[in-house]
């Protein structure tokens, strides 16, 4: 088949992948125009299954995309499209587009919102045990303000986060740095940022996606009674940091040892960053924050 065996989700049914359809006049191909949110499963439990559910619906009202299915709907879609695949750990993505008239037009007038439920097995992107890290290049293209599109909304239009990537790549860089349009540390294509700073963990607070990781870290920093601040963060503060990491769902958390040229700390995954990683490791694993896939 080519597809492995693998199922997905599309409007109303589990499919092969390879014969999953969707039309090409879907205004999501034409212009960027839906939403999406990923979660995981870890050891057969969905971490913050509920929390990643209400974003989509958040993102979903942003952008007036009339909600497909119900909030209890997309659970046990959710979970059903998790076991037939049989995963215990998978890198699952929401996508709801705003679907299709009969016209090429930018119009939304008839469009019937679609839901993709894509499942794959856990892409590891860093072997949490790995002794290196990432090094990052500030990308000349800005992170986009809130008032030209809200990167709170998890929308389908990620080329600004592509275009960054691209430099960064061409650069011989891993990652791009974005900034905003003031020039301060934003985020990384698909990661929130931290930076520690004499002692102090530093995330940025505006122009940036409020992460489901970003989060835990928080609840993390403060379990650890880790001083945390969400502020401005310079460049400087990057440059000059002990440490920097990145944060994901689908990655998790990523240590970076290098920032345009600036070695980080010991140029290589510091303390806090192990601590913070072993903890996290343990909150993807444990009962209290994952929902059962498979039935307890
Ligand atoms: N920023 C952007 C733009 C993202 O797409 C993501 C990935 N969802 C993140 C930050 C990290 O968010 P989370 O920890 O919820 O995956």
């Amino acid at each position: 088949e080519g597809d492995g065996g693998r199922v997905c989700y599309v409007n109303g049914g589990l499919v092969p992948e390879a014969e999953a359809r969707i039309s090409i006049l879907d205004h999501a191909l034409l212009y960027g125009d839906g939403v999406f949110d990923t979660v995981i499963a870890w050891d057969g439990r969905l971490f913050r299954l509920d929390d990643h559910i209400d974003r989509l619906f958040r993102s979903m009202a942003a952008v007036a995309i009339p909600t497909p299915v119900s909030r209890e709907e997309l659970r046990d879609l959710t979970i059903r499209a998790v076991r037939a695949n049989k995963l215990d750990n998978a890198y699952v993505k929401w996508i709801v587009t705003r679907g299709s008239n009969d016209t090429p037009l930018m119009d939304p007038a008839g469009c019937a919102a679609n839901l993709i439920i894509l499942v794959r097995p856990y892409i590891h992107r860093y072997a949490p045990d790995s002794r290196s890290g990432l090094r990052l290049k500030t990308a000349a293209i800005r992170r986009p303000p809130g008032q030209v599109l809200s990167p709170q909304i998890k929308s389908l239009n990620y080329l600004n986060l592509v275009l960054a990537k691209i430099e960064a790549k061409s650069a011989q860089a891993d990652e791009a740095l974005l900034l905003d349009i003031h020039g301060r540390v934003c985020e990384a294509p698909g990661y929130n940022v931290f930076v520690a700073s004499r002692g102090t963990l530093l995330t940025p607070q505006h122009d940036i996606l409020e992460g489901i990781t970003r989060a835990s870290v928080m609840e993390i920093a403060a379990q650890q009674a880790v001083p945390l601040r969400i502020c401005d963060v310079e460049l400087y503060d990057a440059y000059a940091a002990e440490e920097v990491f990145l944060t994901s769902t689908a990655g998790g958390l990523v240590p970076v040892v290098e920032v345009d040229g600036r070695v980080i700390g010991e140029g290589r995954p510091g303390p806090l960053f192990a601590r913070f990683s072993k903890a996290y490791q343990e909150m993807i694993a444990s009962p209290d924050w994952g929902t059962a896939v498979h039935g307890e």
